[in-house]
């Protein structure tokens, strides 16, 4: 057999695609399996977005672009932090990458060295730590329980800074718990960070549209103006617009740091896809009102699904503000089940039981739970809520 690198035996893959692929591929052997693994909206691609791509398309817009991005993209990615964040950028501050994915792994590279120490806070996108890892960094995971409605306390941030701490990562909302960090929340953190200048800050907004909580969307350099010369902002039209599969995510920050990461995706991928990147330029430019279309559906299956779960003895889901994600407790159920004794078994248990599938929380970082996606139909959502209680 072949030896392979240490840095790729330190990782693993990522486990929401792994259950994807299983409830796929049970699917194909003719077992009736309802997935609520999707980290994807269920809607199509607004049709003006996809009208635009076959005009580039028709157009032989088809060749190498600049690394970076098309400037008329970035002028309009430029836009829409100005008019959304209240944030300015110049062109050379703003990179395009084939997905938000892309633009934190362009990141962990460009920034960190061997034993450096980035902050994530648990439960966690579960890419993170891994993409610190493939950079020879450290991650240093902070829990923020359901109990502090997993967000995660000044005292515990300034506890987790060492002199080796490099970054510290925020996403709010949360995948997977959709929980959304206010303004005075994000103020107390400040309070923390304003200690430790040398301490970047990455803050990956890529839910930033599918939320229903009262203040509205805000992020650090909403809370911290003072903070921009060291703060990274990540963003990408995946989750908004429903353009998963397109590849297009997006970051601003530091001139230098943009440039350096800039550097590592000319010597791994190149520009994102020419195509997606004019479609991308229509979302931001375009009618918004098809993000106000999926929110509606989706608060409406949050309303439903978090009901539901609460009804079940021995689950607690606490109602979130925002994502398509539900992150409920089941740790008392996992107490009153025989033969269960953890996330991991219960969903395995319920993918052969009652033929749902879902991801523990584990993945994440936070044991005991387990994370709903509910992108996915409202009768999926019914079948499979039924399924649930009759399995437990
Ligand atoms: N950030 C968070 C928190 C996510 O949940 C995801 C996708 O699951 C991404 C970034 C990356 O999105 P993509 O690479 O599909 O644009």
């Amino acid at each position: 057999s072949i030896t392979l690198s240490n840095r790729v035996k330190a990782v693993k893959p990522s486990p929401t695609l792994a259950i994807t692929a299983r409830a796929a591929a049970m699917r194909a052997a003719g077992k009736d399996i309802i997935g609520l693994g999707a980290g994807e909206p269920d809607f199509d691609t607004p049709d003006h977005i996809k009208a635009s791509a076959v005009k580039a398309l028709d157009n032989g817009f088809t060749k190498y672009t600049a690394v970076d991005g098309i400037p008329s993209l970035k002028k309009a990615i430029a836009q829409k932090f100005k008019s959304d964040n209240g944030l300015d950028y110049e062109l050379k501050q703003i990179l395009v990458s084939s997905g938000g994915k892309q633009s934190f792994y362009n990141l962990a590279q460009a920034l960190l060295n061997p034993g450096d120490e980035v902050i994530i806070p648990a439960p966690y996108w579960v890419s993170y730590p891994d993409m610190v890892l493939l950079a020879d960094g450290v991650p240093v995971i902070v829990e923020a329980g359901q109990s502090q409605n997993f967000k995660i306390t000044p005292a515990q941030l300034r506890a987790a800074i060492s002199d080796k701490t490099r970054l510290f990562v925020i996403n709010s909302p949360s995948n997977p718990t959709g929980a959304a960090y206010s303004l005075d929340e994000l103020k107390a953190l400040g309070e923390v960070l304003q200690d430790y200048p040398n301490v970047l800050i990455a803050t990956d907004d890529m839910y930033e549209h599918i939320l229903w909580n009262k203040g509205g969307f805000v992020n650090i350099l909403n809370a911290r103006p003072d903070f921009y010369p060291r703060t990274i902002v990540l963003n990408g039209v995946s989750k908004a617009y429903s353009m998963t599969g397109w590849r297009i995510g997006y970051c601003a920050g530091p001139a230098d740091l943009i440039e350096a990461m800039c550097i590592i995706q000319s010597q791994s991928t190149s520009n994102p896809t020419s195509i997606s990147q004019v479609a991308a330029e229509t979302a931001l430019t375009g009618d918004q009102s098809c993000i106000d279309t999926m929110m509606v559906e989706f608060k409406k299956r949050h309303d439903f699904v978090v009901a539901e779960l609460n009804s079940v003895d021995g689950i607690d889901c606490l109602p979130t503000d925002g994502t398509f994600y539900v992150f409920p407790n089941v740790e008392k159920l996992l107490n009153r089940l025989d033969g269960i004794d953890d996330d991991l078994q219960f969903a395995e248990y319920l993918i052969e039981k009652a033929g749902v599938a879902l991801v523990p929380g584990s993945a994440f970082g936070c044991p005991g739970h387990i994370r709903i996606s509910i992108a996915t139909s409202m009768a999926n959502l019914e079948n499979a809520l039924a399924r649930i209680k009759q399995a437990v």
